[in-house]
């Protein structure tokens, strides 16, 4: 968003932009938790499988590399970065559908900044609907947020990141210069931010490479904070 733009929409001359947001939307894992919180052991059964099915396809460092992975890339990415036969790509579709957290996560320790944000809040995360919903039960952060919606990948009818920032600014009539898109993940809910017009905020979260696509960077939740009240410090 230029300063320009910013300056016609918001009606002042004085060089900073006194928009007045509504709606944050944010992404879950690598913004709110670590997607590390969950403990390596539940995604044992997960490695258990990949090792059953392809007996001798894949070495240690194989192994590694796609237990590395499996934090941070999208299943099916890994399922072709590292070449999975299609039945261990089955099998561990399966074997990943069925993993729920069960004990307490701890969210960054940031996230008591969430409530003192003067907006409607939505969390918007795209995964396995029983994982994502377990994780946000075990992180007990329900009521912060307004609506919380998961885009499932194992369900028929996943709408996409953008489909559902849309839907939710058409039914709170919200406006794209009201709406602040907060996340880790410059090709999805920034790109996704970017194309509606909203503005875009990649959180660098430990570990998160920066993109060039966001309006703004911030390291924790503390920049939002400073983002949204206006300090011309802040950006
Ligand atoms: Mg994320």
């Amino acid at each position: 968003m230029s300063d320009l733009r910013c300056r016609l929409e918001s009606g002042t001359v004085t060089g900073y932009c006194f928009r007045m947001y509504k709606a944050v939307i944010f992404d879950l894992d690598n913004c709110l938790s670590a997607a590390e919180a969950v403990g390596q052991e539940l995604l044992e059964p997960v490695f258990a499988t990949i090792r059953s099915h392809s007996p001798g396809h894949f070495s240690e460092s194989d192994m590694a590399a796609i237990i590395d992975d499996l934090w941070r890339l999208p299943l099916d990415d890994i399922f072709d970065k590292h070449r999975f036969p299609q039945p261990t790509r089955d099998a561990t579709w399966n074997s990943y559908s069925q993993l729920e957290v069960k004990k307490p996560m701890q969210a960054y320790d940031d996230i008591g900044i969430l409530p003192e944000l003067p907006v409607m809040r939505f969390l918007v995360t795209t995964g396995f609907r029983r994982f994502q919903e377990s994780k946000i039960r075990a992180l007990g952060i329900s009521s912060l947020f307004t609506e919380i919606r998961v885009d499932a990948i194992d369900e028929a009818g996943k709408k996409g990141k953008q489909n559902h920032f849309a839907d939710i600014m058409e039914r709170r009539r919200l406006r794209p210069e009201e709406v602040m898109v907060v996340g880790d993940n410059a090709e999805s809910e920034i790109v996704a931010g970017n194309n509606l017009g909203l503005t875009t905020v990649q959180i660098l979260r430990p570990g998160v490479p920066r993109g060039t696509n966001a309006d703004h960077y911030i390291e924790g939740l503390a920049g939002l904070r400073r983002l949204l009240l206006r300090d011309p410090k802040a950006g």
